[in-house]
């Protein structure tokens, strides 16, 4: 696939503005598509339009202000349009609030735009300018408060069995907001086979793959991050993190984790344990982190390894802080998410 120069200029331009690209390609022209995170719809740089592929991101473009023709429709036919009202309504009374709550804003700024529209036909330019002004501090505040919630994610897998959990943690943080970054040790590659898992095709999961090297950001306290998530995580990691033995660059980010006291998670699948395991664990513990033994439970009618990989990776979830639902609870009586 080869790129024009405006279609990469564009490309770096969704990049820097913090646009996920995504593993899809464009079903027109192959184009690596991208999450509009704003609208939670996915664009192509090179057709420049919309991919469409639900009714319900359908309507959420026509929310959005997209007009038809800058959607690619596929694997799906819309309801017919009705004349030429359907498109036209939306776009009147309805475009400001639909796009506000779209992009998830308060209903309050909805209701100001709503003045504003009324101002401006009524005349009241000066009016309406300040009231435009007020949205504007009211929505670049909301957008901060959004934003703060986003958290930097390292997940660190080592060459232990259990990369099952950590493929699904991978693919349920996919599309969230949270910036996702992933170091592996060689090892993984050798586990990997005998588990039957890609590594390098996971890659388009995150936003950042770190190189296995000392020289990596997460070795250094001074690189931000909110959450690790050491996930499986080898008794050597586990043990070398424990007592500061950091030879090693996932051993190492583990380590400066404990000590930045950052929320960190330990998943460990070894069994039966030794003593020395047992020491490396209370010395994690009182380290800070929640350290959790890959074992899921069995109590909430689960069947399949699919579903009981999934429930353990709510719990990791939980307990990395992480607000996410990927399955039933004790007390939900809802169906699989
Ligand atoms: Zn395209």
């Amino acid at each position: 696939m080869s790129l024009d120069p405006e279609t990469r200029k564009l490309m770096e331009k969704l990049l820097l503005r913090g646009e996920r690209m995504l593993g899809e390609t464009c079903p027109v022209c192959g184009t690596p598509l991208f999450l509009i995170k704003e609208l939670g719809l996915r664009f192509c740089p090179k057709c420049k339009r919309y991919v469409i592929k639900s009714e319900e991101e359908y309507e959420k473009a026509l929310a959005a202000g997209i007009k038809p023709a800058d959607m690619i429709i596929v694997g799906f036919k819309p309801k017919e349009l009705k004349g030429e009202e359907r498109v036209p309504e939306r776009r009147t009374s309805k475009t400001s609030k639909e796009g506000a709550r779209s992009q998830g804003y308060p209903p309050q700024i909805e209701e100001l735009l709503d003045e504003v529209v009324r101002l401006v036909r009524e005349g009241k330019f000066e009016e309406a300018r300040v009231v435009a002004e007020i949205i504007s501090i009211l929505c670049s505040c909301f957008k901060r408060r959004l934003f703060s919630y986003c958290m930097r994610i390292l997940v660190l897998a080592c060459g232990a069995s259990g990369l099952l959990y950590t493929d699904t943690l991978l693919k349920v943080l996919k599309d969230t907001e949270h910036t996702v970054e992933l170091m592996y040790s060689p090892n993984v590659m050798e586990v990997a086979k005998h588990e039957g898992i890609n590594v390098s095709s996971r890659h388009s999961l995150v936003d950042i793959v770190h190189h296995y090297s000392l020289s990596a950001p997460p070795c250094s306290g001074s690189y931000k991050i909110d959450v690790t998530i050491a996930m499986p995580c080898s008794v050597k990691t586990m043990c070398s993190a424990a007592y500061g033995i950091v030879g090693d660059p996932i051993s190492r980010a583990l380590f400066v984790s404990l000590k930045e006291r950052r929320r960190t998670v330990v998943v460990f699948r070894e069994t039966p344990m030794t003593i020395s395991m047992v020491e490396c664990i209370r010395n994690l513990l009182l380290e800070g982190a929640i350290v959790s033994p890959a074992s899921p439970g069995f109590y909430l009618n689960i069947k399949t390894i699919d579903e009981a990989v999934r429930f353990f990776v709510q719990r990791v979830l939980d307990r990395a802080g992480i607000k996410i639902d990927v399955f039933r609870r004790r007390g939900d009586s809802s169906q699989q998410i």
